[in-house]
């Protein structure tokens, strides 16, 4: 069977990614409800906002659900959704799902540069990745065995631990499949 990657479709960039990942060989569905990711072999938490997505995922009852299957299967979190993915947001009391060893600041490049592109090198992906950032969070520390796949003046912008991947750019919004394709085989090894 074709390996079946779920988008959260709550909010947010969605149908970028669904093509993308379409586009690297894997069968796509969107994830409104819990039935939704039955049968599912990954998941990807997109761009869009977090507080908003995180409400709606509380009231679809989705937010233990993502936990649970995010004990068992790959996730990749893009912008808003590596942000819901942390285990610790600067000003927040609390995380969302808490299930990712980085401590990250929101819209942490500053009003002005709400949005730009920058070019990037990410580990064992791209050597030359345009990186399009949006009112991007980015990575403020991570935990040892968290691998930094890519950093932009200084600050972490990309990284995997174990079946979780995350960026603070939008892949989904390049031609670039190389983001997408590393997830998708990430999903496949783990089947
Ligand atoms: N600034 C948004 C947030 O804090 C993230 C922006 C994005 O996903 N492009 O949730």
């Amino acid at each position: 069977m074709a390996t079946r990657i779920g988008v959260l479709a709550l909010q947010g960039a969605v149908s970028e990614h669904v093509h993308a990942l379409e586009n690297s060989g894997s069968q796509v569905s969107l994830v409104k409800n819990i039935g939704d990711l039955e049968g599912l072999d990954g998941l990807v938490l997109p761009g869009g906002e977090s507080t908003m997505m995180r409400r709606m995922m509380d009231r679809y009852g989705l937010f233990e659900a993502v936990k649970q299957f995010a004990a068992e299967k790959p996730v990749f979190g893009t912008c808003a959704g590596l942000i819901l993915m942390a285990k610790q947001i600067e000003g927040r009391k609390g995380p969302h799902l808490s299930i990712l060893d980085i401590d990250v600041k929101r819209n942490a490049f500053g009003r002005q540069v709400e949005s730009f592109e920058a070019d990037l090198a990410i580990k064992g992906i791209s050597e030359h990745y345009t990186g399009v950032f949006i009112r991007a969070p980015y990575i403020k520390s991570a935990a040892a065995n968290v691998d930094v796949l890519a950093t932009y003046e200084d600050h972490i912008v990309a990284c995997r631990q174990g079946r979780f991947l995350c960026c603070a750019f939008h892949p989904e919004l390049t031609s670039d499949p190389a983001m997408h394709r590393y997830f998708v085989q990430m999903v496949n090894e783990s089947r």
